[in-house]
C-alpha cells in the first residue's frame, strides 16, 4: 500500500479503497458469490494461481478486501484476514498455524468462548493448553515446555483490566521458538498496535468496537505475509468462516470513525474511574488509567489511552452488585461491550459464571464486582444512573 505514511485517523477512513468504473465516494457492497471469468483459459489461469483476481467469495470478496486492507493498514500489517467472528478468528489461526501434539501457553485472564475452545475442543485434535498469570512474567516462562508452539493472550484483561507486557512476552515467545498472539479486541490499533511491539498475530472481534454500534458479528486476524496472508487465509478459504460482504460493508463505516469513538470511549472511562474511586460506596476501582493501577505506567507505554472498559468492588456481594445493576436506567445490562450504548454486567454470575468458587477466587472475581463497558452518553447522565444504586447501599 503506498498510504503508509498517513497518520492512523486518515488510514482509518481512506485505506483500501479501490473506486470502480463508476466513481462511487462511499465504499460499494459486492454482493456476489462467484466472479465471472473472460474465457475458459482465464478461469484456469485463475484457478491454478497463476492469475490474481477474484474467484468465489469464500476466498475473496472486493468490499471484505478493502475491509482487510484497511485494518491491516491500521495495525501496521502486511496482511489481514477477515472472518465470521472473533472466535472463528481465533479458531482459523490455531488450526492454520498448529497441529496435534503442540501446546499453547495461555493468559488465564482470556475471553470465557476463547479458555472453552482450548480446553474443550483443540483438546481433542491433541493440542493441549497450559494457562499463566496475565502480569507474572515467570509464570509465562515455567508454563513453557518443548512442544510450545504458541503464546496466546488478550490485553487490557477482562474484567479486572490488568495489563499484559506484550514486549517482553514477545521476547519471551521468541526465545522459545514460539509465536506470540494478541488479540486486541479491547483497544484496537487505535489505542494499541501489537505487532510494534514484537508480537507475531494480531486477533479482532470486530464485533466489538470496530462495528462500534452493536449490530454485526466479524473477526480479524492480522499479521505478515507468510503466516496470516498464506497460511490463515489458506485455512480460512478451504474451510469457509469468512466474512460477509455485507458486514464488510458495516465495518468500513464502523472503521471510519474508531479513532474518534476510542477517544471518546476513553475519555468517559477515564471520567467515570475517577468518580467512582472517590465515592464512599466503593471499594476498589480496576482501571489502567487510575495511578493506583498496578500496571498504570506499562499501560501508559503500550497504549495512546487507557479504553472504554472499567470495573469496581462494593461491599455486600452479589446482592449489593445487583441493586446497583437493578436501579439503573440507562445502562443496558448485557455483557456486550463496545457499543455506543453503555453496558453494566455482574462478572461472577454472567461471562464468569462458568467457574467453580475457587477459581473464582484465584481470577480475582469477586461477588461485589461490576464491569462497565463506557459508551458515547453524556457522563454526568453515566454517573447518576449508578449513583442510585450506590445510595442505596
Ligand atoms: C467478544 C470477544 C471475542 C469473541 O468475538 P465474537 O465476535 O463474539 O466471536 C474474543 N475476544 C474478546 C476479547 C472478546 O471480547
Amino acid at each position: 500500500m503506498d498510504d503508509l505514511d498517513w497518520d492512523i485517523e486518515t488510514l482509518a477512513i481512506r485505506a483500501g479503497q479501490q473506486r470502480t468504473l463508476e466513481g462511487e465516494h462511499s465504499d460499494p457492497i459486492f454482493m456476489t458469490s462467484s466472479y465471472v471469468f473472460g474465457s475458459a483459459a482465464e478461469a484456469e489461469a485463475r484457478f491454478k494461481g497463476e492469475q490474481a483476481g477474484n474467484i468465489y467469495s469464500r476466498f475473496t470478496n472486493p468490499t471484505v478486501r478493502t475491509f482487510e486492507q484497511r485494518l491491516a493498514a491500521l495495525e501496521g500489517a502486511e496482511s489481514c484476514v477477515a472472518t465470521a467472528s472473533g472466535m472463528s478468528a481465533i479458531l482459523s489461526t490455531c488450526l492454520a498455524l498448529l497441529q496435534s501434539g503442540d501446546h499453547i501457553v495461555s493468559s488465564q485472564s482470556i475471553f470465557g468462548s476463547t479458555v472453552v475452545l482450548f480446553n474443550k475442543y483443540l483438546s481433542r485434535y491433541g493440542i493441549e493448553t497450559s494457562y499463566a498469570s496475565q502480569t507474572d512474567l515467570a509464570s509465562w516462562e515455567k508454563a513453557i515446555q518443548s512442544n510450545t508452539k504458541l503464546l496466546f493472550l488478550e490485553t487490557p484483561s477482562n474484567p479486572l483490566i490488568e495489563v499484559a507486557d506484550i514486549k517482553a512476552l514477545a521476547d519471551l515467545a521468541h526465545k522459545h521458538n514460539c509465536l506470540l498472539v494478541v488479540d486486541n479486541c479491547f483497544c484496537t490499533p487505535v489505542l494499541q498496535r501489537p505487532l510494534e511491539f514484537g508480537a507475531d498475530v494480531v486477533i479482532h472481534s470486530a464485533t466489538k468496537y470496530i462495528d462500534g454500534q452493536g449490530r454485526a458479528m466479524g473477526g480479524a486476524v492480522v499479521g505478515d505475509n507468510k503466516i496470516v496472508g498464506e497460511e490463515v487465509f489458506g485455512f480460512l478459504r478451504t474451510a469457509g468462516p469468512s466474512m460477509s460482504a455485507f458486514n464488510a460493508w458495516l465495518f468500513l463505516t464502523g472503521l471510519e470513525t474508531l479513532s474518534i469513538r476510542m477517544q471518546h470511549h476513553s475519555a468517559k472511562a477515564l471520567e467515570l474511574a475517577t468518580f467512582l474511586q472517590d465515592h464512599a460506596k466503593v471499594s476498589r476501582v480496576h482501571y489502567p488509567g487510575l495511578p493506583q493501577h498496578a500496571q498504570h505506567l506499562l499501560a501508559r507505554e503500550q497504549q495512546a489511552a487507557f479504553g472504554g472498559v472499567l470495573s469496581f468492588e462494593v461491599e455486600g456481594g452479589k446482592e449489593a452488585a445487583w441493586k446497583i445493576i437493578d436501579n439503573t436506567k440507562l445502562l443496558s445490562i448485557t455483557a456486550n461491550l463496545g457499543d455506543a450504548k453503555s453496558t453494566i454486567t455482574h462478572p461472577a454470575t454472567t461471562t464468569h459464571g462458568r467457574l467453580s468458587d475457587e477459581e473464582k477466587v484465584n481470577a480475582g472475581i469477586k461477588e461485589g464486582l461490576i464491569r462497565i463497558a463506557v459508551g458515547l452518553e453524556n457522563t454526568n447522565d453515566l454517573q447518576a444512573d449508578i449513583e442510585r444504586g450506590l445510595n442505596q447501599l
